[in-house]
């Protein structure tokens, strides 16, 4: 027999071994194992066995590693899956599924922690005599029964050789045991009971059971046909988005979803964004599934967890005993088995987009891995991406909407304040339009609470004229300028569109010579309200002052019981947060979201100002936000003013239509880096000359133009033939191809490295992505310029 074994070294080969005699019966897929490669000694894992190979000599296997397997050929094939689709080495993809702390155990070492215990053994025969110290010492074990014994060295401050002693007289036992790590064993976790529902949340459960039902009749599998290519992420009817507004009761539904799947013997996994993780939300899903007949281990899995801690939830769950999973990104690797749902919550999240290779969307990844084990995902958020409900109205998911808030909470009042007007009055751009400082005051009159948020991103950011809102836009691509200040220049970083920064603003209505407005970040704000409010309790929430794993917590703390009358802060607050003392939020600078120069621009500001404004009105008193903006009549804003998620999305499906960015089409960034200039750029366009041969060459219809300027004129008939359902099959050709740039990266330069990015947009991206990795392996570049493929990039910069 012959294994084939993907080794833990990049190399983007698999490699065939033998199995000795001493190991037949012995090996199985997902098995790590050691083998010798060269002159060294490598582990890897085998991903198939087979009767014969077609290479001579092959070599034996030298060990295998650990009792039992660690990939399950489900979660194999997954790999494989990611692999493809985005483009990367197979051994990337398989060791992002496992958990370092798993994957790098060697085969001497234990991975469960082991500590010594104490245990009383029943009393035969004439009790010994003890001494005053080794009876106090006894007096606890007896009482306790077992006790470690760290924690009884403590406890009776005594000394381990006072221990051995009672070990001598035949009184206790001392044991070597496994004892698991609970991250969360300091929590005191109280049961709860599920929550009535109201008729419109009753109705979405049902939707969801029905399905769970189909899919455990395999009733998915006749439908399979009419699923399209298997390989791209075309999912079955059972991918459900769950549409709700904040504070509808999302969660609600999951838990009693996850009870459902527990009832049918099924596991479930649960993703939450990293930042969402909180202890509340773990809390409200172990206290569900704490006690009663569905009483179960939750794993928890996220970025916080010590080694130890991440080995030993993932063993719980790799051995049966935990059947719910809660984690951020990558708990969507956990081998639960069988899975029969899986919940990914604020599916919108751009977290779930992991920016190092493999670089792979959970939602994504999610959504296959319902289709290949048949298991219902249900993506929720109050915001869904374009993408999301693109395929609700495709018909590929099916959409739940929860229209109403809980408990006939209102949703907040939002008001839109035109900065233009508060810039023109005083000298400058004030932070704090009278409208905002006014409800401030109120607040803090009245005792209750505010938010203040700030959204601010590292890079240099567009040119707007604060007197009357222009932005500088590129004419191609429709997309905001970056703004370069050291060499003055505008540049489009997805065409390489240029333009010298205008002395005065454009707009022939306004001619503002102080265009350059300078922006500004949260401790100014910080600052300006020591000055206008001497009084008021003020905390600021950003990357510079959460340092440390506890500073989250404890702010949010401060905040809940009301030490603190007003939270400064950016993105970090802007979610799952619920404080019913909070009745005011307010948006300092919505422009600053919505003119980066990415086409999800207006999408991110349309979803964080929903979401900011949903941590107001949680309490009994409806809530106020407040809305500062240079362009307050841009369709996000006033959408997301209106809580219009339909008219939002109607208006900017038209936008990406026309530009055909997704979800109308699939992108694929490749970025080149290097430390020199001229060779990252040389590089870039020798790749986009290798592209255009290759990719030029499909059969028949296949067009490769560059955009900008025929954009339009090539999608014209593309965009007809897009009726298709998601039945007909798979395109032969690039017809729908459009290659963008080679255009410095926005954050050129950033540590001292030069980046240029080439765009593709297609329609048959399983079919891309095939092509690029070939394309990939026979390019020959400097070997001090690297590139980066990103399939479905979030991140345009
Ligand atoms: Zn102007
Ligand atoms: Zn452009």
């Amino acid at each position: 027999m012959i294994v084939r074994v993907s080794l833990e070294i990049a190399l983007r080969k698999e490699f065939d071994y033998l199995i000795p005699a001493g190991l037949a019966g012995q090996i199985e897929v997902g098995n790590r194992v050691q083998v010798p490669f060269r002159s060294r000694k490598i582990y890897g894992t085998v991903t198939a066995l087979a009767e014969e190979s077609a290479h001579p000599g092959l070599k034996p296997v030298l060990k295998v590693i650990g009792a039992q397997t660690l990939v399950t050929p489900k979660v194999l094939k997954l790999a494989r899956w990611i692999a493809e689709y985005y483009c990367c080495a197979p051994e990337i993809a398989l060791k992002s599924v496992l958990p370092e702390a798993v994957r790098k155990k060697k085969e001497t070492e234990e991975g469960w922690k082991k500590q010594l215990y104490i245990r009383a053994l029943p009393v035969t025969g004439e009790f010994p005599k003890l001494s005053k110290r080794q009876q106090e010492v006894w007096n606890i074990i007896e009482e306790r029964r077992e006790i470690l014994l760290t924690e009884l060295v403590e406890l009776a401050e005594t000394t381990a050789a006072t221990v051995r002693r009672l070990e001598d007289l035949g009184l206790v036992e001392i044991t070597s045991q496994i004892s698991e790590r609970d991250p969360y064993a300091r929590e005191h976790i109280l049961p709860t009971q599920p929550l009535p529902l109201n008729p419109t949340q009753a109705a979405a459960l049902e939707k969801i059971k029905v399905a769970m039902k189909r899919s455990e009749d395999g009733g998915l599998k006749m439908e399979a046909g009419k699923r399209g290519p298997a390989s791209s992420p075309q999912p079955p009817s059972s991918t459900f988005l769950l549409h709700g507004v904040t504070g509808s009761g999302k969660t609600e539904i999951y838990l009693q979803a996850l009870a459902h799947a527990l009832e049918q013997g099924q596991g479930a996994i649960v993703l939450v964004p990293e930042i969402s993780l909180t202890p509340q939300t773990v809390e409200r899903f172990k206290a569900r599934f704490s006690s009663g007949k569905l009483q179960t281990l939750v794993a928890v899995l996220h970025s916080h967890l010590s080694a130890g801690e991440r080995h030993d939830e993932w063993h719980k769950i790799r051995q049966g005993r935990a059947r719910i999973v809660i984690g951020a990104r990558s708990a969507i690797f956990a081998p639960v088995e069988p899975l029969g749902l899986i919940v990914v919550d604020e599916e919108h999240e751009h977290t779930y987009k992991q920016e190092e290779a493999p670089r792979y969307h959970a939602r994504d990844v999610a959504i296959m891995r319902g289709q290949m084990e048949n298991a219902v995902v249900v993506l929720g958020s109050a915001t869904p991406s374009l993408e999301s409900y693109y395929n609700c109205k495709k018909g590929k998911y099916t959409l739940l909407e929860l229209p109403e808030r809980v408990d006939n909470q209102k949703m907040p009042h939002v008001r839109v304040v035109d900065m233009r007007q508060a810039a023109r009055g005083e000298k400058g751009v004030p932070i704090f339009s009278p409208q905002l400082k006014e409800a401030i005051t109120q607040r803090l009159e009245r005792g209750e609470q505010t938010i203040l948020f700030l959204n601010r991103r590292g890079y240099s950011t567009a040119l707007q004229c604060p007197k009357c809102g222009y932005v500088a836009q590129c004419p191609n691509c429709s997309l905001a300028l970056t703004y370069h200040r050291p060499e003055q220049k505008l540049r489009c970083h997805i065409c390489g569109f240029m333009d010298a920064v205008p002395a005065a603003c454009p707009n022939v209505k306004c001619k503002n010579p102080a265009i350059r407005y300078a922006g500004l970040g949260t401790q100014k704000v910080e600052e300006t309200l020591a000055k206008l409010f001497p009084n008021a309790r003020v905390r600021r929430m950003d990357a510079d002052t959460m340092k440390r794993k506890d500073d989250y917590r404890k702010t949010l703390g401060d905040f809940r019981v009301g030490k603190t009358d007003i939270l400064v802060g950016t993105q970090m607050i802007a979610k799952g947060l619920h404080f019913p003392n909070v009745t005011l939020v307010g948006i300092i600078y919505a422009d600053l979201a919505l003119h980066q120069p990415d086409f999800r621009a207006g999408e991110r500001t349309f979803q964080l100002l929903t979401q900011v404004a949903g941590r107001a009105g949680r309490g009994d008193v409806e809530g106020e936000v407040f809305v500062q903006a240079f362009t307050p009549f841009h369709p996000a804003i006033q959408y997301a003013r209106r809580h219009d998620f339909t008219g939002f999305y109607e208006q900017e499906i038209e936008f990406r239509e026309q530009l055909k960015y997704p979800p109308v089409s699939r992108v694929a960034l490749l970025t080149l880096r290097g430390r020199n200039e001229d060779k990252v750029k040389f590089s870039a366009e020798h790749l986009k000359r290798e592209l255009e041969k290759n990719l030029g060459t499909a059969p028949a219809s296949g067009a490769v133009v560059s955009a900008p300027a025929d954009d339009t004129e090539l999608f014209g008939e593309g965009a007809k033939q897009d009726t298709r359902g998601a039945c007909a099959p798979p395109k032969k050709s690039f017809y729908d191809l459009i290659i963008c740039g080679p255009a410095p990266a926005p954050l050129l330069r950033a540590e001292t490295f030069y980046r240029y990015q080439i765009m593709l947009r297609t329609r048959a991206m399983s079919k891309l992505s095939q092509t690029l990795a070939k394309i990939i392996e026979t390019l020959s570049l400097p070997e001090d310029v690297t590139l980066s493929v990103d399939i479905d990039p979030v991140n345009l910069g």
